[in-house]
């Protein structure tokens, strides 16, 4: 018989759609299936943990609730095809479920660009908590740690790395790292205080691939420059999970298209989270994949939510260093305001007499009142009423 709700991915979008759904409809029956071999936990806590020698999972929900919601939950199951004319879901093991509604939050990996030699042994990503334990085993014996990608995450995890006692070289594509999140300015401020905690930067290098024979002994750049490191951990963004989809009528782009009620083009198919496309953009976020797995739990019972993607924004925080950054943030706005006393260093960026990105480096205490300025692109004077006294700074 067919399950009336099927869920394909355990994630925060899929545990929260099926909450959701079960608050909304006490009866239907639920499925979530979910490849990995454990309960849903906290993803967002894999970079900090790998500071521990050994970690333990971090569980999303209590011991028992799925029995207590009633909710079916078959983990270590990974759906090998969808056929969405049929509404059949087949697992790998070949056994195949009927469905009457199905939501795709089958989430995100990492991107792992074809680097020359990077099925080398020592190479890694960082997604899953199986991710995790396989970097710490592997790490126990050495020394000489090399991340790829000078983003929020990769930071994260070097300081991670750095805090179990680890030679930490951080590689980065642009000349700065947060390049992102950072202007120019603040951007070589942060490579400089990275330096001084102790991390080896190599930013505006361009990684060609790595070297070593059983294992991976050097990182290779594009000038030819060498590095000699004892492990790898590749650090440069997603791509959502959209091969599952292939030769299917499902609208995918670089995740599977959605409206604003986060349907995708085809009738009883919804998508969230990582995997989902909305207006164009994938996004990647935690918030974003919860917020989005509670509006199609709650559409596929029959509500008409809306939903729409949250401005983005990053709060880095290692050690003495915390910066926050949201909006538009560039080498190009019409006026920037600054703020410079001792280690605080704080910037907003306007476009047309509005705030449109706001960076807080030294101190992130104001975060949320200048967050709000930025997302409701405050006139100018009304930010300059603040916390801090901006000065525009000369062209
Ligand atoms: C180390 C790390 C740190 C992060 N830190 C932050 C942060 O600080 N802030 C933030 O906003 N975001 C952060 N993120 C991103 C955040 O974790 C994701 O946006 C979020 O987990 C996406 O949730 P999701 O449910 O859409 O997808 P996922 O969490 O990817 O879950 C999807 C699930 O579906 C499973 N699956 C995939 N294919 C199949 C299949 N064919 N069959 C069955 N199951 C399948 C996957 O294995 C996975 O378990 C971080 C991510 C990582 C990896």
């Amino acid at each position: 018989m067919a399950y009336n709700y099927v869920i394909v991915g355990s994630g925060i979008a899929g545990v929260t759609a099926a909450k959701e759904i079960r608050k909304k409809d006490s009866a239907g029956s639920v499925l979530l299936i979910g490849d990995e071999n454990c309960e849903p936990y906290f993803r967002i806590k894999l970079s900090h943990l790998m500071a521990e020698e050994e970690p333990e999972l971090p569980v999303l929900n209590e011991e028992g609730w799925c029995k207590e919601l009633n909710i079916e939950a078959h983990y270590d199951a990974r759906v090998r095809a969808i056929d969405f004319n049929a509404m059949t879901l087949t697992l790998e093991d070949g056994k195949t479920i009927e469905a009457e509604k199905i939501l795709l939050a089958n989430g995100s990996h990492a991107n792992l660009p074809p680097f020359e030699n990077s099925d080398l042994k020592g190479v890694f990503t960082l997604r899953t908590f199986d991710d995790l334990q396989a970097i710490g085993t592997y790490l126990d014996d050495m020394e000489r740690v090399c991340v790829i990608g000078g983003g929020l995450l990769g930071l994260e995890a070097a300081k991670s790395l750095q805090a179990r006692g680890k030679d930490v070289t951080i590689v980065h594509r642009r000349d700065y790292l947060l390049s992102n999140q950072l202007d120019e300015e603040l951007g070589r401020m942060l490579n400089e205080e990275m330096e001084a905690q102790g991390f080896n930067v190599c930013a505006g290098y361009d990684t060609k691939g790595f070297l070593g024979k059983d294992r991976v002994e050097g990182i290779e750049f594009s000038d030819g420059t060498v590095v000699d490191v004892d492990c790898i951990l590749v650090s440069i963004g997603v791509r959502a999970n959209i091969d599952l989809f292939e030769g299917t009528e499902l609208e995918v782009n670089r995740g599977v298209v959605v409206d604003r009620y986060l349907k995708t083009n085809l009738e009883n198919v919804w998508a969230a989270g990582d995997v989902a496309e909305v207006e164009g953009r994938t996004m990647g976020l935690w918030s974003a994949s919860r917020a989005m797995g509670k509006v199609a739990g709650a559409n596929m019972t029959g509500d008409e939510k809306t939903y729409e993607n949250p401005m983005a924004f990053t709060k880095l925080d290692i050690g003495d260093i915390e910066v926050f950054s949201a909006g538009k943030i560039g080498d190009d706005d019409d006026d920037v305001y600054v703020y410079d006393e001792g280690d605080e260093h704080h910037r907003l960026y306007v476009n047309d007499g509005r705030v449109e990105g706001v960076v807080l480096y030294g101190n992130t205490k104001k975060m949320g009142a200048y967050r709000k300025f930025v997302e409701k692109r405050a006139p100018i004077e009304e930010a300059l009423e603040g916390a801090y006294p901006f000065k525009l700074r000369e062209a």
